[in-house]
């Protein structure tokens, strides 16, 4: 496989921090073949930056393309490259659970919920998908108090709604597999 195509190039310092995550959470993806591409890319998925994309290659596409390579991990580096640290280990532990090899062929896990604010507030925890995120994040609950309520302005200066620096990133997974090398 070349170093660089188009706009992606191999990424050895993504690798190295994704190893050390399969080392201390993903163990069942300590024998897997990822490869690791950095897109120049300015990616977005329904206008929100996309900051990664964890993709199978399937077991035709592996013949076909003579290759034993089982995932592709896809880092859109414009959009990775400012966040801080703990963030990018965040986004690329979120790519890695959607990897998982089952009998030895390479599956995409689906998030473990896909759900709307609204219903969540309507109907509470009305599924496991729900109960499992909100148990999750419930020891985080007291970091989230002053980003929830933030402290209005004093009077009478104008209440200033203060946007983010850059709009919130989200971390996608796209089917099918790109073109293995
Ligand atoms: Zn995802």
């Amino acid at each position: 496989m070349p170093e660089a195509a188009g706009e992606y190039r191999e990424a050895p310092e993504i690798a190295e921090l994704a190893w050390e995550l399969i080392q201390a959470h993903h163990p069942g993806l300590q024998e897997a073949t990822i490869v690791y591409l950095v897109s120049s890319k300015d990616a977005k998925q329904n206008g929100v930056p996309i900051v990664g994309q964890a993709s199978k290659v399937t077991d035709k596409e592996r013949l076909v393309h003579d290759t034993n390579v089982q995932f592709v991990l896809t880092i859109h580096g414009k959009n990775f490259g400012p966040l801080p640290d703990e963030q990018k280990a965040a986004h690329l532990d979120h790519l890695l659970c959607h990897c998982r090899l089952y009998e030895g062929s390479p599956h995409i896990v689906p998030h473990d919920l896909d759900e709307f604010a609204g219903v969540i507030s309507r109907h509470g925890l009305y599924d496991v998908g729900a109960i499992a995120i909100a148990a999750a994040i419930q020891p985080h609950l007291p970091g989230l108090e002053g980003a929830a309520r933030p402290e209005p302005a004093p009077p009478p200066e104008p209440v200033a709604v203060e946007k983010p620096d850059r709009p919130s990133r989200r971390t996608r997974d796209l089917e099918p597999a790109p073109a293995v090398a």
